[in-house]
């Protein structure tokens, strides 16, 4: 097992209600600026249970942080909180929104061009501006980690960075908040997840035996409980294991030990930017190619995860080849399609762009071994056409 430190200072606050204790949560006196999204909080009753929790506090609402959040938006939040004098932010949302709420709670107090801490991948480890979150939407684990990603406009880069002042000072994470959720992104929520697990699992050198287990463990509950819950997300059983899974997913236990991939992830980004496609449908495209391509180093790991999460029996090399198909399978049964080609005609020159991006930012090597090499991207981005 490799060395490690586990660092996680975020209060998580579990389950139906829990927003009752949100003016307990906040400091007392603070200025706080609101954050939220494109506005599914006044539909589904989300921002009236926050107003009416923070009652006797002075808000500051700052509304229309994108998916995907855009550097050039959350620059506007960055003004709002110096002018408005805000002491502390509250992340009302899901995965875009808290991310966004990082970027601009590092780029605050930030001495230099805020642009640099994400292309120049700057960590912020001190001065950040404290916040918290109400978790709208299980996927992302977001509000349990301190990473973040942002797509910078201009350009068409989604990039991630983080820090560990990044952590969310609290999360209230309330499973009912599910109910609201359209399909599509319930299904995006689990294949995130199952993917997060993929990345700090499917790697080597491997002999981390309990992270494997709770991997595991995390990958049959969103198997389990998955399809289910787009079915009846107000089944509260169901929801309440969907959302901590994907917390559990990538809240830093799972990678303790364990070295991380996260090229499933880099190339994925690659096709948001480009193609505005869903972050979950990008690595529902990306991973089964991955896998595929990589297949001889991964070979090993993808029998165990057959034999264990999907039950199969025969050789490595059956075990392995058909886990890829069951993870395929799973994706579909999840509401995926799993090609580039089905969601833009665009895509024959997709494989040299995202190459020689990777290429001009000096990224030789992805993956956990660096062994994901530029002639590798190509080929796992062709596979996915
Ligand atoms: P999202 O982009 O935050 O939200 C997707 C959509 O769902 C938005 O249109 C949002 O509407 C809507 N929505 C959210 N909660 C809702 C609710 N309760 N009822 C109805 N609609 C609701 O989705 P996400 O999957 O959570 O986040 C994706 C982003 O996170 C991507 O940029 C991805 O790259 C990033 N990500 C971050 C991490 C990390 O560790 N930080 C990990 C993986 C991915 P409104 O805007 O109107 O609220
Ligand atoms: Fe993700």
């Amino acid at each position: 097992m490799l060395n490690f430190e586990l660092y996680n200072p975020t209060n998580l606050i579990f389950g139906k209600g829990q927003i009752e204790k949100l003016s307990t949560l906040v400091p007392k006196n603070a200025k706080i600026l609101l954050a939220y999204g494109g506005g599914s909080i006044f539909k589904n009753g989300i921002y009236d249970q926050v107003i009416n929790n923070l009652k006797g506090f002075e808000i500051v609402e700052f509304g229309g942080i994108e998916p995907n959040p855009r550097f050039e938006t959350l620059m506007k939040a960055v003004e709002v909180i110096k002018t408005e004098k805000i002491d502390f932010i509250l992340a009302v949302g899901g995965g875009s929104v808290i991310d966004g709420v990082k970027f601009i709670s590092g780029a605050v107090n930030f001495e230099g061009n805020p642009i640099d801490i994400l292309q120049k991948r700057i960590l912020i480890k001190e001065n950040a501006l404290p916040f918290g979150t109400v978790l709208t939407l299980p996927a992302t684990g977001s509000e349990m980690n301190s990473g973040y990603v942002v797509t910078i406009e201009a350009t068409q880069e989604k990039l991630s960075s983080g820090g560990s002042a990044l952590f969310p000072q609290f999360s209230i994470c309330d499973p009912t908040v599910i109910s609201s959720l359209p399909k599509r992104q319930i299904e995006n929520g689990v294949v995130d997840a199952y993917t997060h697990v993929m990345e700090q699992y499917l790697t080597y050198p491997t002999d981390a035996f309990l992270q494997d287990r709770i991997a595991e463990g995390i990958l049959q509950t969103l198997i389990e409980v998955g399809p289910g819950v787009v079915k009846n997300p107000t089944d509260y059983t169901l929801a309440s294991n969907f959302m901590w899974s994907c917390t559990m997913a990538l809240n830093g236990l799972i990678q303790k030990g364990v070295p991380s991939d996260w090229a499933t992830h880099m190339i994925g980004h690659e096709l948001t930017a480009l193609y505005e496609i869903d972050h979950a449908r990008t690595l529902a495209i990306i991973g089964p190619s991955l896998y595929t391509v990589m297949f001889e180093t991964k070979k090993g790991k993808l029998a165990q995860y057959g034999r264990r999460v999907f039950n199969l029996t025969g050789s490595d090399e059956e075990v392995a080849k058909e886990a890829i198909n069951k993870t395929v399978e799973f994706f579909h049964t999840m509401g995926m399609d799993t090609k580039l080609s089905q969601y833009t005609e665009d895509y024959s020159k997709t494989a040299d762009f995202i190459v020689n991006r990777f290429d001009e930012r000096g990224w030789k090597g992805l993956g956990e071994n660096q062994l994901v090499t530029l002639d590798k991207v190509k080929s796992i981005v062709e596979l996915s056409y």
